[in-house]
């Protein structure tokens, strides 16, 4: 059967910006060949800094954005072109949630309204759909009697849990969500992440999951890919990964992330990279991490790494590994 989601070779470049003189500058790759698989049930997270195309990728794998080229399966069926309306009928399998609950959410709108709204574009009447928004509300763990409320009458993780709910109504297969935890303070991020991990388990969902940093889909992912530059440098199950991270950038990405342990958290190595992500309008020569890699050579600066297997995974270096 095919997968639930599959992803080739997706690439997209926007046109170069205009400067004050009205010259437009190179046009910018901010996804450049990206390729994965997504099986029913099953959670991809994709982490990379800001500015890495992970947030494009996202709004391609949702068709709120056409690529470039290449191509993004939903079931079999290629979605990468599809008009609004040709997709209408599909929208109700995909959908999505956003980073910053409270401007993703219209705040004329009741939470009843917001719930609701795919519902009625797919055709339910409005009691139907009120009465599927207060089951919803419950499901999230908000309180149904507030039904009536506008979004600025919630918490951001309450707000959160809205853009949840409306994500869940028309019951998809797919949910992407981007950085879905990353605008609430830290001690409510755990919650939503259970929360969604709870709601993928009861309900059989896969969820492309976009996060800036690896601590965060460690929880809900089967497997990672770690993206740089429009790139994907490693892909594979969550588990071998984080134990045995093979591409120096997913190295330095790990080394941020906390270790319960206080102990081995003293005696850890912290890898710090050395400045910002280059602009993707003027990406490095050969592999464009090695700016920044503690490991570069002389290769590295003229050849681009391919993904290619390394370690029970796909790793885009030519010094993969230790
Ligand atoms: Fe570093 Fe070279 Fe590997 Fe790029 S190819 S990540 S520069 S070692
Ligand atoms: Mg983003």
């Amino acid at each position: 059967a095919a997968p639930l989601l599959s992803v080739q070779d997706l690439t997209m470049t926007f046109p170069g910006r205009r400067s004050v003189t009205g010259r437009r500058g190179a046009p910018v790759r901010a996804v450049d060949g990206v390729s994965f698989d997504l099986a029913a049930g099953r959670t991809l997270g994709l982490v990379g800094e800001s500015g890495c195309g992970k947030s494009t990728t996202g709004r391609m794998l949702v068709r709120l954005l056409e690529p470039t080229s290449g191509r993004v399966a939903f079931e079999g069926k290629d979605i990468s072109r599809l008009s609004p309306s040709a997709m209408r009928p599909l929208r109700k399998h995909i959908q999505m949630v956003f980073q910053d609950p409270h401007s993703s959410l219209n705040p004329r709108q009741t939470v009843a309204r917001i719930i609701s709204d795919p519902l009625l574009v797919q055709g339910w009447s409005a009691g139907d759909a009120r009465r599927r928004a207060a089951e919803l509300m419950e499901l999230v763990g908000l309180i149904p009697e507030h039904i009536d409320r506008y979004p600025h009458e919630f918490s951001g993780g309450q707000a959160q849990r809205i853009g949840i709910a409306r994500a869940l109504s028309t019951s998809p297969r797919l949910i992407v969500a981007d950085e879905p935890v990353s605008a609430l303070d830290v001690s409510v991020q755990a919650q939503i992440v259970n929360l969604m991990e709870r709601l993928r388990a009861e309900l059989g969902l896969a969820y492309v999951f976009i996060a800036h940093d690896l601590s965060v889909v460690k929880r809900v992912s089967d497997r990672v890919a770690v993206m740089y530059l429009g790139r994907i440098v490693e892909i594979g199950d969550k588990k071998s990964l984080y134990e045995n991270p093979q591409h120096p950038y997913t190295r330095a990405l790990l080394s941020a992330v906390p270790l319960p342990d206080p102990a081995a958290e003293r005696r850890r190595e912290r890898i710090v990279l050395l400045g910002d992500p280059p602009s993707p309008a003027a990406p490095p020569p050969g592999c464009t991490f090695h700016p920044r890699c503690p490991k570069a050579q002389q290769i590295c600066r003229t050849d681009r790494p391919l993904l290619r297997p390394a370690a029970s995974r796909e790793v885009a270096c030519h010094f993969p590994g230790d």
